[in-house]
Order: structure tokens, then C-alpha cells, then sequence
């Protein structure tokens, strides 16, 4: 069966491909989730047209379909699970900018830092940034809600997109939302399928809202005796209206980490650390800004260090920056998302820290702190393997108490990654039953044969 579908796949799709090589690329995403199986085949779609005659095809024989952008999905968003992988990388055409509007017109397979480079051209910046910018693609982005670090100022992708075209499960093409500053005519589909994981329709262009590219300001970086501190301090800056352009929290194992992993020692021994950056229309603005979060910063404070000079402010930035490759460079690690109500930040990562010392697995934490969006990352040892299925009970343990810790604290099991499939088993924990009964009514509303992306997001 399998093996004739494969057939009629590579005869009918010029973009189809079924050698070991397309297959293993495309089985998982960056998240390493094994999956059941390599991909029936993968299509590297170049057109709309593809993508819906793709979709139209497999409708009609009953072949899942996962959509694929650059895989660098961090939840198992993008598993192949045997399904076809429809991959839209391919279409990667800015449309156009229009600097009057502030709107750029892309297709899906664009990368969130080349339409950033594109906007700045015109003294404009698409917003949202999620660190893997230069990775991933902004059909992804838009399939997963992704965030960054400049959203606590400038709002994630949802804020973003303005319209969408999709192509739903049966080859239709929909075309959402609008190109307008304002409009309020239907339902507002375009939030419906922003963060949707590919379940609802496959995105194949996307008009995006722009902003005025900010004068950015100066950096600073403090040290805290302890975690819990250093958490206060970030609920501190929201709630005396400050508004910065990025709020970052390092906890200690995190710093010990990256001072292995560059062999610095400056952070190695702090309790925690906070970096803050501003922006503004002008360089007072954002100065004056960054006066005020120092000032709430400064309480409670080891040490603090501010500067505006650009490269002195990238290494201020850097503990940050290094977070992750220097966790992984200790071990498998499973990344995790939560996002808490700010002002209870203290208490989601004294909870975190119980939950490591309980559970004997080491988590380092860091955090989109103004938005209260933690990534506690759960390591466990190279030789212990690395898929689900080798993964210590523990890590599991440790990863569900996380979840349970986030929605007793009025959170989310995730800010930004998504629920892919390594969430599903948990969405119990924050969607009552008449929530998820309603959810898979739209999805089976808008795709009733369940191809797209079956068993992820809900
Ligand atoms: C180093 C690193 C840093 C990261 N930092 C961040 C961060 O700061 N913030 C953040 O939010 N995420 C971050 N991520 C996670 C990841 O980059 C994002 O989830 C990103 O949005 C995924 O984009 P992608 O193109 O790689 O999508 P993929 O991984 O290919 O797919 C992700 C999901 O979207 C679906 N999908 C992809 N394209 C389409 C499409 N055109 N239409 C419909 N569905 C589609 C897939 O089916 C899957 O469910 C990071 C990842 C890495 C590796």
C-alpha cells in the first residue's frame, strides 16, 4: 500500500522526493521527537498551485499530510509520523513591501530575518524574533503563534498578520483578513489559523503588519543573589509601566553553563541575571527609558552594568544569546514553554527549581521574563539516548510537573512553541472538555477527513 502510494506520489508531484536522504530530513523537526515512521514522501512545493493540487490529491485518497517549513519546530510540530511532508521552504519570494501601507506581502517559505532586512530598508522592522530568525520561515512563525524577544514590547506573530492565503485540506484556497489598518468583516479566521500547527490549512502567503524600525537603546545587565530576586525585579519593571524592548532572566545553572561553554567566568558564580534593552522614536526616548528599568532593576541588585554603546550591549546580551547551545553542549535537552501572569514569575521558577530538586533532573531555566514566559529546559545525560522513547522517566515526570506547576499558576503549557505533539498528552490540564470539543469541531469544519497534520496541536 504504502509502497504504490510512494509511486503515484513521485509520477504525479515534479517536487516529490522518496530517497533515504528526503525522508531522514524530513522525518522530524528540531525537537528530535522520533515519530512512528519516515515520511510516505516528501513534495517540495514551488507554487500555490502545487501545494493545492497536492492537498486535493491526498483529500481525496485519505493521505495525512504534515506541512513543513524549515523544521526548526521545537514541540514535534512538523513529525512525520508516515505522512506526506508538504514543504513549502521552497516558496521564498518577498512580494512586496509597501513602506505607505507599512505592510509586506511574503510567501511561506521566506526566513523571519531576510523579510526583517527587507523592512529595515525602508526604516521599517517586522517585529516579532524569535532566536531562530535566521532559520526559520515565516509560514512556521505563523503556524506556531512564534515568539521572541522584542514581542514584550512589539506584540508575537498573531500581532502581526493582517491576511492569509490558505490551502485547505481539500485544495480550496481561502484568503483571510485584509491588507487594511482596520476591518471587521466575518469571523476572524486569520487569528484562527495563526498558531494552528498546520492542522487547519497549509499557509501559502501572508500579508504582515510593519512597524517603524525604533531607535534602539541602551543594555542592561544585572546580577541577583538568587533566582527568586531576580524574578521580583522583572515583575517590578511591568508593573511600574516600563516598557522595555526586551526583558531576559538567566538563572544560575544556566550561567554556569555558559561559563563553561565560553570559559568565561564573569557570570559563573551569580544567583541569577536580568538583561534589559530599550528602544524608542529617538535615542532620549529610549535612554530615558532605560533610566527608569535601571532604577527598578537596581533594587535587590549584586552588581549592574549599563551601556549604549551597540557591540558592548551585544556582549551584554551574550549569557543570553548562548543560553541554549550552552545547555545542549551538557546533554539532551527538552525544551519547555510555559508562560505564567507576570507577576507570579517568582513563584513558577521557585516551583521549577522544587520540581529539579524532587525529581533528581538538573533544569536550567531562562525566561522571556516580561512576558512571563519561561523555557525551564529539562537535560538529561548523551548516553541516556535521546528520542521519547529512550527519554528517563524522570525527564517525563519532570516536564508534566512543569505543565501541572503552569496552569495551577493561571499559565499555559506554552508561550510560544506550540503543542506539536509533545503537548497533546497534557491539553487536558488547560482546555475543559466543552474547549477541546469545540476546537476539533473547527478542525473537522475545515478539514472533516482529519489529512492535515493528524494527532498534533489539539
Ligand atoms: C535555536 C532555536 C531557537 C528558537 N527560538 C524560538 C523563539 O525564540 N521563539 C519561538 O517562538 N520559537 C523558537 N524556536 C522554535 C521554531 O523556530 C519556531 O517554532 C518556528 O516558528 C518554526 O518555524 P519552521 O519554519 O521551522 O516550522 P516547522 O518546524 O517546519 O513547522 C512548525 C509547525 O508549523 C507547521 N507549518 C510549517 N509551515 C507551515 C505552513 N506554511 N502552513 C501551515 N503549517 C505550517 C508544521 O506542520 C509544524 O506544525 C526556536 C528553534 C530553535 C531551533
Amino acid at each position: 500500500m504504502t509502497a504504490a502510494l510512494r509511486a503515484e506520489v513521485l509520477a504525479r508531484f515534479p517536487g516529490a522526493r522518496a530517497d533515504d536522504d528526503a525522508l531522514a530530513r524530513a522525518r522530524t523537526d528540531r525537537s528530535g521527537t522520533p515519530g512512528s515512521a519516515d515520511p510516505l514522501a516528501v513534495v517540495r512545493a514551488g507554487s500555490v498551485d502545487e501545494v493545492r493540487a497536492v492537498l486535493a490529491w491526498a483529500h481525496e485518497q485519505r493521505v495525512p499530510v504534515v506541512p513543513r517549513g524549515a523544521g526548526t519546530g521545537l514541540a514535534g510540530g512538523a513529525v512525520a509520523d508516515g505522512a506526506l511532508v508538504l514543504d513549502v521552504s521552497g516558496m521564498r519570494r518577498i512580494v512586496h513591501v509597501d513602506p505607505v501601507e507599512e505592510v509586506a506581502v511574503v510567501e511561506p517559505g521566506v526566513l523571519t530575518a531576510d523579510l526583517d532586512a527587507a523592512a529595515a530598508e525602508h526604516g521599517l522592522m517586522y517585529a516579532p524574533d524569535p532566536a531562530s530568525a535566521a532559520i526559520s520561515t515565516i509560514g512556521g512563525n505563523i503556524a506556531t503563534n512564534a515568539g521572541g524577544m522584542r514581542c514584550v514590547k512589539h506584540g508575537v506573530t498573531r500581532d502581526a498578520v493582517l491576511g492569509l492565503e490558505v490551502v485547505l485540506a481539500d485544495g480550496r484556497l481561502l484568503r483571510t483578513g485584509r491588507a487594511t489598518a482596520k476591518g471587521v468583516v466575518g469571523y476572524d479566521l486569520t487569528a484562527l489559523l495563526v498558531g494552528s500547527e498546520g492542522t487547519l490549512g497549509v499557509v501559502v502567503g501572508a500579508t504582515l503588519r510593519l512597524r517603524p524600525r525604533p531607535h534602539v537603546g541602551g543594555t542592561v545587565l544585572a546580577t541577583y543573589p538568587d533566582v527568586e530576586t531576580a524574578a521580583r525585579a522583572c515583575s517590578r519593571v511591568g508593573a511600574a509601566r516600563l516598557r522595555p524592548s526586551l526583558l531576559e532572566l538567566i538563572d544560575a545553572a544556566t550561567l554556569a553553563a555558559v561559563a563553561d561553554h565560553t570559559g568565561t567566568t564573569a557570570l559563573a558564580s551569580a544567583g541569577a541575571a536580568v538583561v534589559a534593552q530599550t528602544d524608542g522614536a529617538d535615542a532620549p526616548t529610549a535612554a530615558a527609558e532605560l533610566t527608569r528599568i535601571v532604577e527598578v532593576l537596581r533594587d535587590g541588585a549584586d552588581t549592574l552594568e549599563q551601556d549604549d554603546d551597540p557591540a558592548r550591549a551585544d556582549e551584554l546580551l551574550t549569557a543570553r544569546r548562548l543560553a541554549l547551545p550552552a545547555v545542549e553542549a551538557r546533554g539532551h535537552a527538552l525544551i519547555e514553554d510555559i508562560c505564567v501572569p507576570r507577576a507570579r514569575l517568582a513563584e513558577a521558577v521557585r516551583g521549577i527549581e522544587r520540581i529539579a530538586a524532587e525529581t533528581g533532573v538538573p533544569i536550567y531555566t531562562f525566561a522571556h521574563a516580561g512576558d512571563g514566559n519561561l523555557h525551564p529546559i529539562v537535560s538529561w545525560p548523551r548516553d541516556a539516548g535521546a528520542s521519547g522513547a529512550q527519554r528517563p522517566a524522570a525527564v517525563d515526570d519532570a516536564a508534566g510537573r512543569i505543565f501541572e506547576l503552569a496552569v495551577a499558576l493561571g499559565g499555559t503549557l506554552s508561550g510560544e512553541h506550540g503543542v506539536g505533539t509533545l503537548k497533546r498528552a497534557y491539553l487536558g490540564l488547560e482546555l475543559d472538555a466543552d474547549a477541546l470539543a469545540v476546537q476539533r469541531a473547527v478542525k473537522a469544519a475545515l478539514d472533516p477527513r482529519g489529512i492535515l497534520n493528524p494527532g498534533k496541536a489539539i
